[in-house]
Formats: C-alpha cells, sequence, structure tokens
C-alpha cells in the first residue's frame, strides 16, 4: 500500500466519508476540499483498516480532470464530427432515433449495455427503465466478462450468488488458503492485509496461477498451472483425497447431496495424469490435497483467472466441490468464495440489468417472479419482456438484419474491454443509434452519435455492494460540474420525452426504497435496509429481509439456500479451451490487471501519476523463450492471434511459464490486448474466454 501523497496547505473545508470508486473491496476513504481541489484520505472502515492502493489515493484527481464532459455532443450523421449540443437537443435526437428504430425493426432492435460500476440505484432503474420505458428485452452488462461463471456456479451449487459468504475479516481464521487465479497483491492490495495476518497466525497459503505473481511468491505452495486445466488441477486433488480418506465424511451425509457424481467424476484424475495436463507436479498435487484434508479450517478462492473461460462454470464448480468435500463450508474461517471485481460487480448482477433477471435475484423466466417485480412497477406481468441477449450473442447482433439497430451504453467501454475488440468496432458503426453516458470522452464515446456527460461517483449519492455482499452508502460529497447530470436524471428525461416518466424515480433515495420493495423475498433481499442503518453500520450484508432482523455477514452456518438446504456436488471433467496452441500460434496469451489501472483504463488512464507509473502495454515472456525468438527486453513486439495483431513492448521475466505470454487489458489503440482475446463462450455462463489464446510473437520491424 502506497503511503498518502499530499502535503497539506489549509485546513479542508469539508471531509466526507465515502468510498473508492474503482473494485469490489470499495475501500473507505476520506475526500476534502482543500484549496480548491478534491484530496482522498485515509479512513478505518472493516475492508480496508485505513489502507489504499494507488489508484484509491489518486481518485480525487479525476473529479477536478481538465477532460471532463460537460456538455452532450451530437454526431448529426456518420461521417460528421461530435458537435456540442444542449441537453434538450440530445434527448430529441436520442428519442427521435430510438422511436424510428423502434418503429421500423421492433422494440427489441433497441439494446442497453450497463455497467459493474454502477450504483445498484442505477443498475436497477437500469434495468426498469429498459424493459418499462424502452419496452426492449434486450440489456446485458459488462459484469458478463467478470462473475457471471462463480454466479452461474454457486448458485448451481448453493442456491445463492454472494462472492464472499463471509466477511474479509474471517479469512485470518483459516488453517489453509487455496486460491485460483486472482491476484490481489496488484489488483487489491488492502485485501492482502487479511491473508498476512492468516500466515502470521500459522496458516499456509497455496496459489493456482500460470503466473509467479506478487500474490504466488507469497505462498507456501504455487501451483503454476497450464492456462486453462483448472478443472483437472481440482479433480486431481480430489482424487488424492478420495484415496487418501481425507474427506469430512459427516459433513457430506449431512449437508451436501451427490457427492456420488463428483466421486465418480474425478475417478481418473490420478496425480501423474493430473501433472501431464497441468504441467503441476504431482507432489504438489498431494501436498495440496493434504494441507486442505489436514486443517480444521480452509477457505478456497477462484477468480477471474479461472472464471474467464470458455469451462470457467465448470472451473468453479470444481473447486467448489473441493470446499463441499473436504467440509470447509458453513463454518467461521472455511468457504468457498469467489472475488468479485468491479466496484459494485456484486450489487450489480443483483437487480435487474442481466439479460434474464429481475430485482433482488428474481428470473424473467418465472411467472411468479415476474408478477411481484410488475405490481410494484404498475405494469401487467405480460407487458414485461422475457429473457434478452447475454452480451456476446447481444454483440453478434448489433447492425445484423433483423438484430439489434440502437444501443446505449452507460458505465462500460466495451471497445477497449470486449473480446475481439476490432470486430466490435465495426459493428458498432453499423447501428442507427449509439449512446454513451460517460464522465469522460472513452473509446467508446469517441465513435457513438450521443455523447451525456454524466456524474461521478463522488458527486451523486448511492449504495454499492462489495464483494462479501455488504451493502455500503456513498455520499454526493461535491457538486458536479456544471452542464453534468445523473444517469437517473437523464433516464428521466429520455423516459418524459418517450410519455413514460412516471417510471423513473427522480431521486437516488426513491429508487433504493424501490429496490428495497421489488427485492423483498427474493434471494438478494435488500427489504431492511436503509440508507439510515448502512450509515449507522458500517454497511449490511444481504440478504436482510426486515428492518427489525439481523443482516447476514455470514452464509449457510445451518443451510445452504437450496430448496432441501443441502449443497450440491456436480460432475467435472477436464475439457481443453476453444484454442491451443499449436505450430502457427505456440503461446498460450493470457490477459489482466496491474496495480495502477482500473478496467479499461477509461479513469486510470487520465490520472497522470498512475499512466507515468504504467503508461503503455506490454507483454510478459519467459526469457527462454524470448531468446529462442531473438526478442529483447523491452524491445517492441508484435502479438499475434486469430484475431488481429498488436504491437507492445516485450517485458523479460522468469516468473511466467515458458509456454505462456501476458498482457494487461487497460490499454487502447495498437496496445488494445482484447483486439487479440477469444470471444468463445462459456456455455452456461456466456462468459468469454479471456483468459486463453493461442498466440504467437513477432519481433517488431522498428522501435
Ligand atoms: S482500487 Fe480497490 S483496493 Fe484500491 S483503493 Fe480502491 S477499492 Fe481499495
Amino acid at each position: 500500500m502506497a503511503a498518502s501523497p499530499s502535503i497539506v496547505s489549509t485546513a479542508p473545508s469539508t471531509v466526507a466519508e465515502t468510498h473508492c470508486p474503482y473494485c469490489a473491496l470499495q475501500c473507505g476513504m476520506t475526500l476534502a476540499e482543500r484549496d480548491g481541489r478534491w484530496e482522498v484520505g485515509a479512513r478505518q472502515f472493516p475492508t480496508n483498516r485505513g489502507g489504499l492502493c494507488r489508484k484509491g489515493w489518486t481518485a480525487a484527481e479525476l473529479l477536478s480532470s481538465p477532460e471532463r464532459l460537460t456538455t452532450p455532443l451530437v454526431r448529426s450523421s456518420r461521417g460528421d464530427s461530435l458537435t456540442q449540443a444542449s441537453w434538450p437537443e440530445a434527448v430529441d435526437f436520442i428519442v427521435s432515433r430510438v422511436r424510428a428504430l423502434q418503429t421500423g425493426y421492433g422494440r427489441d432492435a433497441m439494446a442497453i449495455f450497463g455497467g459493474g460500476g454502477l450504483t445498484n440505484e442505477k443498475a436497477y432503474v437500469l434495468g426498469k427503465f429498459a424493459r418499462v420505458v424502452l419496452r426492449t428485452k434486450n440489456i446485458d452488462y459488462n459484469g458478463r466478462f467478470c462473475m457471471a461463471s462463480a454466479a452461474a456456479a454457486t448458485q448451481r451449487m448453493f442456491g445463492i450468488d454472494r462472492g464472499l459468504p463471509f466477511p474479509v475479516s474471517d479469512i485470518p481464521e483459516a488453517e489453509v488458503i487455496l486460491m485460483v487465479g486472482a491476484n490481489p497483491a496488484e489488483t487489491m492490495p488492502p485485501l492482502m492485509q487479511y491473508f498476512e495476518e492468516q500466515r502470521r497466525r500459522g496458516g499456509r497459503f497455496i496459489v493456482a496461477d500460470p503466473r509467479r505473481t506478487p500474490t504466488a511468491a507469497s505462498a507456501d505452495l504455487h501451483l503454476q498451472l497450464t492456462p486453462g486445466s483448472d478443472a483437472a488441477l481440482a479433480n486431481g486433488i480430489l482424487f488424492v483425497a478420495l484415496r487418501d480418506k481425507l474427506l469430512d465424511e459427516a459433513f457430506i451425509a449431512s449437508r451436501t447431496r451427490d457427492f456420488e457424481l463428483a466421486r465418480g467424476a474425478v475417478a481418473s484424475y490420478w496425480p501423474d495424469r493430473v501433472e501431464r495436463i497441468t504441467g503441476v507436479p504431482a507432489s504438489s498435487v498431494q501436498a495440496a490435497a493434504r494441507l486442505l484434508g489436514g486443517a480444521k479450517t480452509a477457505m478456497i478462492f477462484t477468480a477471474r483467472g479461472a472464471e474467464q473461460q470458455s469451462h470457467g462454470v465448470d472451473n468453479v464448480m470444481a473447486f467448489a466441490n473441493l470446499a463441499l468435500a473436504f467440509g470447509h463450508s458453513g463454518k467461521v474461517g472455511s468457504g468457498f468464495a469467489s472475488l468479485t471485481g468491479q466496484g459494485n460487480g456484486q450489487g450489480g448482477r443483483e437487480h435487474g440489468q442481466k439479460a434474464d433477471q429481475l430485482p433482488g435475484y428474481r428470473k424473467l423466466a418465472s411467472a411468479v417472479d415476474r408478477a411481484h417485480v410488475a405490481a410494484i412497477w404498475g405494469v401487467e406481468p405480460d407487458d414485461l419482456p422475457g429473457p434478452g441477449l447475454a452480451t456476446m450473442e447481444l454483440f453478434a447482433a448489433l447492425g445484423e438484419r433483423g438484430g439489434v439497430r440502437g444501443l446505449w451504453v452507460m458505465g462500460a467501454n466495451p471497445v477497449v474491454s470486449a473480446p475481439r475488440a476490432a470486430e466490435l468496432e465495426e459493428r458498432l458503426a453499423r447501428l442507427d443509434l449509439l449512446v454513451v453516458s460517460d464522465p469522460f470522452l472513452s473509446e467508446t464515446a469517441a465513435l457513438a452519435d450521443v455523447v451525456l456527460p454524466v456524474t461521478q461517483w463522488a458527486e451523486e449519492e448511492g449504495t454499492m455492494t462489495n464483494l462479501e455482499g455488504r451493502v455500503l452508502y456513498r455520499h454526493a460529497a461535491c457538486p458536479p460540474p456544471a452542464g453534468v447530470k445523473s444517469d437517473l436524471e437523464v433516464m428521466g428525461l429520455v423516459a418524459s420525452a418517450l410519455g413514460r416518466g412516471e417510471f423513473v424515480p427522480p431521486t437516488p433515495r426513491a429508487a433504493f426504497e424501490e429496490l428495497r420493495r421489488a427485492s423483498a423475498g427474493g434471494k438478494a433481499d435488500y427489504a431492511g435496509i436503509s440508507y439510515e442503518r448502512i450509515r449507522e453500520n458500517d454497511g449490511v450484508f444481504w440478504p436482510c429481509p426486515r428492518e427489525d432482523a439481523p443482516d447476514t455477514p455470514r452464509l449457510f452456518a445451518e443451510r445452504f439456500a437450496t430448496a432441501d438446504g443441502r449443497a450440491r456436488f456436480f460432475a467435472v471433467q477436464y475439457r481443453p479451451p476453444a484454442e491451443e496452441p499449436n505450430e502457427e500460434f505456440p503461446f498460450y496469451l493470457t490477459t489482466g490487471r496491474v496495480t495502477a489501472h482500473y478496467q479499461s483504463g477509461n479513469q486510470t488512464r487520465r490520472v497522470r501519476s498512475l499512466l507515468e507509473a504504467a503508461p503503455e502495454a506490454f507483454v510478459e515472456i519467459h526469457p527462454a523463450a524470448a531468446s529462442g525468438l531473438g526478442v529483447l527486453d523491452g524491445e517492441h513486439v508484435s502479438v499475434v492471434t486469430r484475431r488481429g495483431r498488436v504491437t507492445c513492448r516485450a517485458r523479460l521475466t522468469s516468473t511466467i511459464r515458458l509456454d505462456t505470454l501476458f498482457m494487461p487489458f487497460h490499454f487502447a489503440g495498437k496496445g488494445r490486448a482484447n483486439t487479440l482475446t477469444n470471444d468463445a463462450v462459456d456455455p452456461v455462463s456466456k462468459i468469454p474466454e479471456f483468459k486463453i489464446a493461442a498466440a504467437r510473437l513477432e519481433r517488431a520491424p522498428s522501435d
């Protein structure tokens, strides 16, 4: 964690308690105005206990960024430039185009793409706006790129999707931790204090990752697996546990069902075979099984490394099988968990901006759920559209005959963050209408017909739900610049122009009160959560069904959230990724994050110190592999996959496998990693396979 860089000049005029605008740890911080500028301060909060990473310390810089948009921009016709417009002009433009394309092509021709950084209020209203104001079925969001595999797997196995079923303060209680495809030392540095405390108490830490990341380097045991072989590794551990009788038979008998399915599925995963598939020595597979089997308490975490694969759901289920088989669930210091990435990656997937979902984790396909939500919204259940297209299906329909002709992007930058990004750019250019709401001219906004300047995190109140399922409150700590409106205001203006303004709550508080009623009785039940209760208690954990009921920091102590209260095992088989290396593309290309940047970099690439720390894309390659290609450290190289080619500097490091390349995905232009990534999706979660593409490296012509 970095120290605060600020030098005090005068006393701050106002100090507001708030939370970081970036990742799902949602670190507590203060925001104070000093000499006309906003600056961040440390705050004791249960998740970060005063710590912030460099992104958090510098977050206030964006509030006074000279790159801030303060007036709508409109492109009258393709080929023209974006020009400034008034809000009424921008709204008229949107409404006339929406009417025209829905009249010509049907309601579903207009689509929405939301974001996992939107507050709960905005995510909730966005889902309602799509289905009740625009009356389209087509809304999905960028959480499809993040948490979809973990969400699908934990729904199936535990009956509920909450990233961590325990507070982060429980982490030191675990005797053993197995972390798969996660690198919090770089992505969430303040979280590491809990893992460090676990180690100080004598706990053991195992990390499975193709790279020896800073997190893996701190582990007692690093399982440096072949990209895409996660399920084989998990099955190998379960094979050893069965063979060596390390399982918790009593837990399996009393708290689970279908164990025989998992038992049968792993019968052929003996350690030598697993070593051949994963590259992890058989002795390490056995060591991991013995550590997990010998512990009274253990936690197993997955993250995007295992989840962003065309078999991401299987991978998660294979590791969750382990947590159940060892009996490491439903007690303090134990549990299966997935580390959520985006700021509101948890709340953003609960309240209706997902293609198949209604608020409170209700389902559009359920007549009972539709009736409940329709009554809250004041419409007939039959007026609600059915489930829409998941993100990659939606993107494939853009500009197609009978497909989607208009798209409104809110809180996302898919031109940088989507796989096969160059093709997406082409598809966006075919639309009749592209609207982007953003505080900045993101790469996606730069392609839009209408760009709407909207508020940032500290300029509007609202709630976020962090990786623990803790609902947090963020103040409107500072006023937005003149000309900027909140997403809620914008949706209200467009809804009014379409004659349906009564369906958009006028304020965040009104939206949250409606969300509480809409979620009541659902899996993600917020009925008992109020702004006041959140502020008085450092957040409130859902489910929380009544104001006089306790919240739920820990799940599954007595029962799982399935119909019979038992967790369910699944049979998982290892299947190779959609692309494997061959003679033409001899490497696995995998992608991920660096400490200085967040997601598509639309915010952090505008913060000077963060850009100086990580100014451009790079590709990590093992020195022995580089030597074979004649590539030198720092030299420009081309990374090539079946989707395209990018150019960036080579970074030689022995922390990566010989057969693997790594690129950060935060950068646009010629260093855009997602020009290269594979859009093959998991059949259940529809998450793209960001983590594995077959690639080759070429020396670039000049430096
Ligand atoms: S980016 Fe995440 S870890 Fe860093 S300060 Fe913000 S919330 Fe905390």
